[in-house]
């Protein structure tokens, strides 16, 4: 069993917890000193460092949105001085102000262990050379990977989005082992490498992909560890916290959160209250080390659970199950709650469907309608009319089922829906248009 970091990673759950408590409490007592923002959401809270006396007291502890980041654009909640920091990353949302993160060398350094420990734990390290085909730049992505990557010896190859055939061959060339990129590039870099006449599954070294930046299901984890015949991991992060931070190991059960990097709670999204172990609910992260950007009980909106038992790999941290979507992802349709991810899970389970899919929700008069447009495969695309009609009753039907809502399905040819190299867009809402 190969680790990074064995002294942290095999630490009984005990003895974590003080290590959490100990960080927990100085950062606490830091912020109230030193941070006018925390400072002044404490007194709000009416709650003082001298009430965190256990790590559980954390639930007093007021929360953190990404509105607090916008707000206090750029930086006026960075807890480092200008003369302390090493790198600005920036994330541009979708609606209002971007938000800026600050990083001293302390935050890379960890940021970059942090990965260490997760490659290592897919098995990953010297003599792999890993294809670093997320976004570089402004976004976490890139950068992250690429050197979590170089610390553990590991070659990278930052080939960034884009120019997918180049990638190809590159791939072929310099016998890539792993590649990190969001499953929907894969997707993409699959489909252009067979036009391509190159079969990723028997020509190229590809053992390993490292694939995050949105939600996936286990249905299409499936699709592509058969499909390109590696293993895909699941990898997460987000800008606010520092980046891509935390992977799943091996046994490919939900990722761990390294627990003297990051303190996860999953919370009721309504009251804010703390849910047990297991219980679906928003995921929330204190970094409990970070310099120049302290982050307390941020609320990330993503909808996952814990798992609190010692892995099978060894590792005594926590693991987060799998992204189920995020928050501001659901949709409401005739007052129902739909995930894309659950639409993803119920189509990847039916053979005669493609990869990809798109949703389409408007309203006619008072009422939802959703339309989902389904690729299949070359093979039952090519089916009989009376075939097709059958394929679409029976997805309509397993849908309906899965999302106790009507849905219509269009079938479509395969290739035919937009293809993503960044995050995808699978979900149109004309009602908010
Ligand atoms: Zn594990």
């Amino acid at each position: 069993m190969q680790y990074w970091d064995p002294r942290v990673e095999e630490m009984p759950a005990a003895d974590l917890r003080k290590v959490q408590y100990k960080l927990l409490k100085s950062l606490v007592c830091r912020l109230y000193s030193f941070s006018p923002f925390y400072h002044d959401r404490m007194k709000e809270q009416k709650v003082h460092p001298d009430d965190i006396r256990e790590l559980s007291d954390i639930g007093k502890l007021p929360f953190m949105f990404k509105r607090d980041l916008r707000d206090n654009y750029p930086n006026r909640i960075f807890t480092a001085s200008q003369d302390e920091l090493v790198r600005y990353h920036v994330s541009s949302g979708t609606t209002g102000k971007p938000t800026v993160v600050g990083y001293t060398q302390r935050d890379l350094d960890l940021w970059t262990s942090s990965l260490a420990r997760a490659l290592t734990s897919i098995g990953l390290g010297r003599g792999d050379v890993i294809q670093v085909s997320y976004g570089y730049g402004l976004f976490t992505g890139g950068l992250g990977v690429h050197y979590g990557a170089e610390r553990i010896g590991a070659t990278v190859l930052p080939t960034s989005v884009g120019n997918t055939e180049r990638q190809i061959e590159l791939m072929q060339d310099l016998n890539v082992t792993a590649i990190a990129c969001t499953p929907s590039y894969l997707l993409h870099i699959g489909e252009v490498a067979e036009k391509m006449g190159f079969d990723i599954k028997k020509d190229s070294c590809l053992k390993t992909g490292i694939l995050g930046a949105e939600p996936w299901t286990e249905g299409m984890r499936t699709r592509i560890e058969n499909w390109l015949g590696i293993k895909a991991y699941d990898i997460y992060g987000t800008s606010e916290l520092s980046g891509p931070m935390f992977t799943e190991c091996a046994q490919q059960t939900g990722f761990h959160i390294w627990s003297d990097i990051a303190y996860a709670e999953i919370i009721d999204p309504k009251t804010g209250e703390a849910l047990e172990a297991g219980e679906k609910g928003e995921l929330t992260i204190t970094m409990l080390q970070k310099e120049a950007l302290p982050m307390i009980r941020y609320r990330i909106g993503d909808i996952a659970s814990i798992d609190e038992d010692v892995c099978p790999c060894g590792r005594t941290s926590p693991r987060i199950n799998r992204i189920q979507g995020r928050v501001d992802d659901m949709l409401i349709i005739r007052g129902i709650n739909v995930f894309p991810s659950q639409v993803e899970y119920t189509l990847m389970s039916i053979p005669e469907v493609g990869q990809h899919f798109q949703i389409v929700v408007e309203r006619s008069g008072a009422l939802d309608d959703m339309l989902i447009r389904v690729e299949l495969t070359k093979k039952s695309f090519s089916d009989k009319i009376t075939d097709l009609m059958k394929i679409r009753q029976s997805v309509e039907h397993r849908l309906r089922n899965a999302l106790s809502v009507a849905v219509d399905v269009e079938l479509v040819e395969p290739g035919s829906l937009p293809r993503f190299e960044g995050k995808s867009k699978k979900v149109i809402d004309k009602r908010v248009l």
